[in-house]
């Protein structure tokens, strides 16, 4: 300092220049170390930002770039100095607005945009196309499980294998609590494909024609996306590939052999031909009817084989039964809450001078509640055997319980319904989220939701151009595959969401 006094006045000036000089380049630094030590830990821990696209890049200018650097120059160096840091900062609130510490509509708009990019889509395409192809019925999924295996392997996700056969539980995520699920159904129905296409079904009497090949595809797409931004994800996605939905109760025996164990809510997804593409419906409450089937055998009873006017004849009392099953339904049940009861078939053989000594019928029942279910089910088997009683014969009522064929309603959580609402209106916009009427088809979906809060979401798949207005189970069912990372990237969000809310607050305000 002492020194400096001493200097001639010019020498002093280009001192001080060089101070300042010397104090921008330090700022300079120090911002280019926080942004690049920011930078890293980002991709440390947030490694997926490779699948958005780039954010903007700075050039670092150096200092030493200049040799005895005018003032002007140094005023200009410092002004682009200010620039770049705002540059950064800038950058780094993107970056953390990506991190989705706080849900907003970037989240969500990254997510859709990544479920909608070419390669990805292509990919979930292709699986839905293999499984199409080669489409296995109830617990015999072996090879559609094994190609989800494969895949999952491939992205370095964790699962258990098997449950239930065929069934796999994959986890994505933290590896502890909380735990949300999301299902998809893996099984075809015995039907020929009537559809010409490069990817008809090559097994015979075979038919994916209930989309649940679009189901694995959708949920191996958002298995993709949250493998993607697992270092986001604040507790754990639990995927389940379920066998047998359609026969046999596949998501019962998923239960039973602990597939949801520590998952708290669940989700699942089904394409729908009355819903167009891009769009996602559902309502709160009950959405799928319960399904149960009964077939009844009635019976004289021995020794009362005679003449005519003196026999009992099972035909009457069938008969009479029929007649009294319609009474359930029209003066026992709620006409604002449906309810059905049909006898669908009724046999008592082909002779024509004589009466039958048994006579076979049986039908299937729905409702909305599980209370009116039971109860219907309990009425079906009371009028069959009393009216048998009446005029003297014996019957018996299966509910074919030991071949699970009964599908309890599928009833959707008011608070997860409410949180999957969110996270679809942020993703698709509300134009494109439905409320819709009650349907009277079932799914076994409903087990889950039986056992844990659950919301069940219909894709809409529903293209006039392309013809995918055909109802499921046709063997015409097409799909529009344009729906699959609409799916994918709902599922997607729905559970990422969860876990970031429930790890926000309680569960009892999700
Ligand atoms: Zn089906
Ligand atoms: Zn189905």
């Amino acid at each position: 300092m002492f020194r400096l006094i001493n200097l001639p006045l010019s020498i002093m000036f280009k001192i001080i220049i060089f101070f300042f000089f010397f104090f921008s380049v330090s700022v300079s630094a120090a911002a280019i170390g926080t942004s690049k030590s920011s930078y890293d830990h980002h991709h440390q821990h947030h490694h997926d930002l490779s699948y958005f696209d780039s954010t903007t890049t700075t050039t670092i200018i150096r200092p030493c770039c200049f040799d005895n650097p005018t003032f002007a120059e140094m005023i200009k160096f410092r002004n682009e100095t200010r620039q770049r840091q705002m540059q950064m900062k800038q950058q780094r609130s993107v970056q953390s607005r990506m991190d989705c510490t706080l849900w907003t509509k970037a989240c969500s708009e990254q997510l859709l945009k990544m479920a909608k990019r070419p390669e990805n889509v292509e990919w979930i395409k292709s699986i839905r196309r293999r499984i199409h192809e080669n489409p296995e019925l109830a617990f015999e999924e072996h090879e559609t499980s094994r190609l989800i295996r494969e895949e999952l392997q491939r992205m370095e996700i964790n699962f258990k294998y098997p449950f239930a056969k065929t069934g796999i539980r994959a986890m994505i995520g933290t590896g502890g609590p909380p735990f949300v699920g999301l299902r998809a159904d893996m099984d075809a129905l015995p039907i020929q494909e009537n559809v010409e296409w490069k990817h008809k079904s090559r097994n015979a009497g075979k038919m994916h024609a209930c989309g649940h090949d679009a189901h694995v595809a959708m949920l191996m797409g958002a298995a993709k996306i949250l493998k993607a931004r697992e270092n986001h994800l604040k507790g754990t996605v639990v995927l389940i590939f379920q066998p047998a939905e359609e026969a046999g109760n596949g998501a019962k025996r998923m239960i039973q052999a602990g597939a949801i164990e520590d998952v708290e809510a669940i989700f699942g997804v089904h394409v729908s031909h009355l819903h167009n593409t891009g769009t996602i419906a559902s309502r709160p409450g009950p959405l799928l009817a319960g399904c149960g089937f009964f077939r009844a055998t009635i019976s004289r009873k021995e020794g009362l084989i005679g003449i005519h006017q003196r026999s009992v004849d099972p035909v009457l009392a069938a008969s009479a039964a029929v007649i009294s099953l319609q009474g359930i339904v029209s003066r026992e049940s709620n006409p604002l809450d449906s309810q059905v009861v049909s006898v669908t078939f009724f046999n008592a053989g082909s002779e024509l001078d004589s009466t039958p000594d048994t006579v076979s019928l049986g039908g299937t029942f729905r409702a909305f509640s599980n209370t009116n279910f039971y109860q219907i089910l309990a009425r079906i088997r009371e009028v069959i055997s009393e009216q048998a009683r009446v005029f003297r014969c014996s019957a018996t009522v299966d509910f074919f319980e030991n071949e699970d064929r009964i599908y309890p309603p599928t009833v959707n959580d008011e608070q997860s319904y409410e949180h999957a609402k969110n996270a679809i209106v942020d993703l698709l916009g509300p134009e494109n989220f439905n409320v819709m009427d009650p349907l009277m088809g079932s799914e076994d979906f409903s087990f889950y939701s039986e056992v844990i809060p659950s919301g069940f979401f219909f894709v809409g798949i529903r293209n006039e151009t392309l013809g995918s207005i055909v109802s499921p189970h046709s063997p015409n069912f097409i799909i529009d595959e344009d729906a699959l990372p609409v799916g994918a990237a709902t599922e997607a969000a729905i559970a990422e969401r969860y876990l970031y809310q429930r790890n926000t607050m309680s569960r009892v305000s999700i």
